[in-house]
C-alpha cells in the first residue's frame, strides 16, 4: 500500500524506514498539517494518515481526499478533534486514532517534572548560578515514598502514573467518576475533593471536554495544602492558568509542574521569537518553582514507533475491508 504521511517529522525516519522495510509499503513523507496546500500530494495513495495540530476545516480538502479515492482519515494521535464530522460523514470517511501509544511516556514527564520540584532542584539551580552553594534551610526537600499522591483521570496515563507513584511507595489516591476495581491494588478511589484535601502531589490526566474545561480554578487551589506540587500532563485548558500564576505566587501551592498550556496553540512544535511567547508562559518561566515542557511528555521512541505501528496496521485493516482496531466514526 501507498500511504500520504501528513505532517512527517524526521524523529518518525527510523520507525518509517523499518515499517517500509518489512512490508514493502511506500510511505509518502509529507511536511506539514494537511491542508489545502499540500493535499495533492496525497494523490495516488490508497490511504493517508495525519496528526493534526489545527482543525481540517476547508471542505475542499475532504473532497479532494475523496476524489483520490481514499477511504479514511487515521489520525497517528489520541486527539481527533481537529476533523469536521459534518464533513467527515459527508464524504463517507472512516476515522482511526492511537489511542494509547505509550501512557507511560506521559506519566514518566509527570514524575520527572514532580521530582524536579519536590527535591527543590530549581531553586538550587538558581542560587548556584550566583555562586551560592549553600544548603538554606527552608531547601531541606522530602522524600517521595512519604507522600500522598492524588490523581485526577485514572485512565490510561492515569492508572500508569499510580503504577509509578505507587511503585516507588508513595501512597496513592485517584478520582474518576468511572470506578475502575482492577487498579484497587495501587489506586484508592476518593472522592475529587478528598483528593484536592489529602495529596501532597496531584496530577491531572482527563480528556479536555466540557466536563474538565477550567475544572483547576482558585477554589480547587484554595482546597489544596499550600506544599502541594500540582502537576498538569493532559491539557491546559483543564486548568484558568491566569489563577495557576495567582496560586503559585499567594502561595497557595508550593509548585506546578506543566507540560501543557492552555494557550500554547501559538507556539506547539514550532520555533518562535521569544518576544511572540504568551505572557502567561514568560511569567510561569521566571519560577523556580515551576518546570515546563513544551508538550513533549509523549515524545519517547516507544511513542513515535507505536503511533505509527498503531495507525499503519489499522489502515491495512481497512484497506483488506477488516474492522479497524481504534475506529473512531465508520460511515
Ligand atoms: P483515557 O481516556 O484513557 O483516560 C481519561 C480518564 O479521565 C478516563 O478514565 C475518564 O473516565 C476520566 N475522566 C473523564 N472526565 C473526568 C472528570 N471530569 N474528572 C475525572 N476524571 C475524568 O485517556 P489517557 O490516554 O489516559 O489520556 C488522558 C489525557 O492525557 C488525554 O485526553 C490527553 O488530553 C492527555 N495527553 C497528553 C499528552 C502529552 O503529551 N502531554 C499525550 C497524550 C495524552
Amino acid at each position: 500500500m501507498k500511504v500520504a504521511m501528513f505532517r512527517y517529522n524526521p524523529s518518525e525516519e527510523p520507525y518509517m524506514k523499518a515499517w517500509e522495510e518489512k512490508t514493502g509499503d511506500t510511505l509518502v513523507r509529507i511536511k506539514g498539517n494537511l491542508s489545502m496546500k499540500n493535499v495533492d500530494q496525497a494523490k495516488g495513495c490508497d490511504a493517508m494518515c495525519t496528526k493534526q495540530s489545527i482543525n481540517i476545516t476547508d471542505e475542499a480538502i475532504y473532497r479532494r481526499l475523496h476524489e483520490f479515492g481514499i477511504k479514511q482519515i487515521s489520525m497517528r494521535s489520541v486527539g481527533f478533534n481537529t476533523v469536521d464530522w459534518k464533513l467527515i460523514k459527508k464524504y463517507h470517511f472512516i476515522v482511526t486514532n492511537t489511542p494509547a501509544y505509550s501512557p507511560r511516556a506521559i506519566a514518566e514527564n509527570g514524575l520527572t517534572q514532580v521530582m524536579f520540584l519536590l527535591r527543590k532542584t530549581g531553586y538550587f539551580r538558581e542560587l548556584a548560578k550566583k555562586g551560592d552553594f549553600s544548603r538554606p534551610a527552608n531547601l531541606v526537600s522530602d522524600e517521595i515514598y512519604h507522600k500522598t499522591v492524588g490523581i485526577i483521570g485514572l485512565g490510561h496515563i492515569g492508572t500508569a502514573s499510580a503504577q509509578i507513584y505507587s511503585a516507588l511507595g508513595a501512597k496513592v489516591i485517584g478520582y474518576d467518576p468511572v470506578y475502575n476495581e482492577s487498579i484497587e491494588s495501587f489506586v484508592k478511589h476518593v472522592s475529587l475533593d478528598t483528593v484536592f484535601h489529602e495529596s501532597d502531589i496531584i496530577t491531572i490526566h482527563t480528556p479536555l471536554d466540557e466536563s474538565t474545561k477550567n475544572m483547576i480554578g482558585m477554589n480547587e487551589f484554595k482546597k489544596m495544602k499550600n506544599s502541594v506540587i500540582f502537576c498538569n500532563q493532559a491539557r491546559g485548558g483543564c486548568v484558568v492558568t491566569q489563577d495557576l500564576i495567582n496560586a503559585l505566587k499567594d502561595h497557595e501551592i508550593a509548585g506546578a509542574a506543566l507540560d501543557v498550556l492552555a494557550d500554547e496553540g501559538s507556539y506547539y512544535g514550532l520555533k518562535v521569537d521569544r518576544k511572540d511567547l504568551p505572557e502567561d508562559y514568560l511569567e510561569l518561566e521566571k519560577m523556580p518553582n515551576v518546570i515546563m515542557t513544551p508538550h513533549s511528555a509523549y515524545f519517547t521512541a516507544t511513542a513515535v514507533r507505536n503511533m505509527i505501528n498503531t495507525s499503519l496496521i489499522d489502515i491495512r485493516r481497512i484497506l483488506e475491508g477488516k474492522k479497524p482496531h481504534n475506529l473512531v466514526l465508520e460511515p
